[in-house]
């Protein structure tokens, strides 16, 4: 499964140590009056977007990458995603989708639904490990009638003439798994059809990525 620490990484990549170095040596090259007036901007949207629930952390990189005035038009947005971002400015950087194993539940695609949840090969996926390889899971339709699930997962040792679709940020949506790398059948039902309609779309991708 993809690791949080990976998102983790990101983040840190994007920390915002030398933001205010930058904002400092930009205001000094502008006119004093100017300089003022493109503050007072910059923090009115920072603050509308901090307080709307955006991370800190992006919005200064925002305010950082693109052009005040496109800027000021994202803070006027609605946010769409309800992150926790409350602690990422005491934390100096993004924790919002920090995993914690403890509480931590894999999602089914509604919250009343219990369809089982399926596994990859534990031992399969050692083995291909253990040899150096990297193991690709493609979502197989099951045609054997006795079992109980439409589908299977099978592993794929990874060679030049693969060709697959890898999913990220998985565990920020509900689709990591702390403790097996299974997923509830009807998430890999919904993966199965958007990685069929991509396919269709590019005529490429034939397995999923999504443990790797
Ligand atoms: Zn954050
Ligand atoms: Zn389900």
């Amino acid at each position: 499964m993809l690791l949080p620490e990976a998102h983790r990484e990101i983040s840190r990549n994007n920390a915002p140590a030398s933001y205010a170095r930058d904002f400092a040596s930009g205001a000094e090259a502008l006119d004093v009056l100017s300089a003022s007036t493109t503050r007072l901007r910059l923090r009115r949207s920072i603050e509308q977007m901090t307080s709307a629930g955006w991370c800190y952390h992006q919005v200064l990189f925002l305010a950082r990458s693109i052009e005040l005035k496109a800027f000021e038009q994202l803070a006027s947005l609605p946010k769409i995603r309800e992150d926790d971002h409350s602690s990422c400015r005491r934390n100096g950087l993004c924790v919002a989708h920090n995993v914690n194993n403890e509480t931590y539940r894999t999602r089914h695609c509604t919250t009343d639904c219990d369809r089982e949840i399926l596994s990859v090969p534990q031992e399969e996926l050692t083995t291909i490990i253990g040899a150096g390889h990297i193991p690709l899971v493609s979502i197989d339709r099951n045609d054997e009638k006795q079992k109980d699930s439409p589908f299977e997962l099978k592993l794929h040792r990874r060679d030049e003439n693969s060709s697959y679709t890898a999913v990220s940020h998985v565990w920020a949506d509900g689709l990591g798994n702390p403790h097996d790398n299974a997923l509830p059948t009807c998430q890999l039902q919904k993966l199965s059809i958007i990685l069929r309609h991509l396919e269709m779309s590019s005529k490429k991708g034939c397995c999923t990525a999504i443990s790797v």
